[in-house]
């Protein structure tokens, strides 16, 4: 699980998904009941096995790794605490999805890629980083979502995977990116939940599958 996250780490910081040392990515250890996160304030190109921080997901403490852990430790365990089918999360302040963050507006689903995600982004009431408060407001938004804004701050990504959470992060921001363009010349057309919903079906065989 650790080799896991610090790859996705690794990418995280090559990707545009982080600015400076801004967001943290988790996951649910296989023991259920701890977590490791990425740890506060480093850059995560250089990240390694020894800087991840172990967190025991029901009491918030810390029971393993030597660095402090991310700010955002009760956004990450919240979330595991109320959704059980996540085992991985990852938080941004990507660009454009941090833009509509600024706006009342949720990512609507202007392209079929947002399909994993849910048919839109929805938004969280604002509070501020690190605050249970922060915790609490997103994971009421999520809901049973793959994806939500936090208010004048960034996006929540969350799936039952790192790897599949990562991906989310990706296709919101690759979404929001065209969402802002199309903004700029008129009012986009939206997909409707039906369509969403054959999309999803179709993903399911998308690739090299058999
Ligand atoms: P950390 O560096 O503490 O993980 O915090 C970054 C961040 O995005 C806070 O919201
Ligand atoms: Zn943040």
């Amino acid at each position: 699980m650790r080799d896991r996250l610090l790859a996705i780490a690794h990418k995280f910081a090559y990707d545009n998904l982080s600015h400076g040392t801004t967001g943290n990515i988790s996951v649910r250890d296989d023991d259920g009941r701890t977590l490791w996160i990425t740890p506060t304030g480093m850059p995560f190109d250089v990240l390694s096995l020894d800087d991840l921080v172990q967190i025991d997901i029901a009491t918030a403490r810390v029971i393993g790794g030597s660095r402090k852990p991310s700010s955002e430790v009760p956004l990450h365990t919240q979330t595991y605490q109320r959704r059980a089918d996540v085992n991985g999360i990852v938080h941004t302040h990507s660009l454009y999805a941090t833009v509509f963050s600024t706006l009342n507006r949720p990512i609507a689903a202007v392209h079929y890629q947002l399909a994993r995600v849910g048919d839109e982004v929805p938004l969280a009431d604002y509070a501020t980083y690190g605050s249970e408060q922060l915790a609490d407001n997103a994971t009421k938004a999520l809901g049973h979502g793959g994806a939500v804004l936090l208010k004048n701050h960034g996006l929540l990504a969350v799936a039952n995977s790192v790897e599949e959470a990562y991906q989310n992060a990706l296709d919101v921001e690759w979404v929001a990116h065209l969402y802002f363009l199309a903004l700029q010349i008129g009012e986009p057309d939206v997909l409707t939940h039906d369509e969403m919903q054959r999309v999803r079906h179709q993903f399911e065989g998308y690739g090299q599958k058999s």
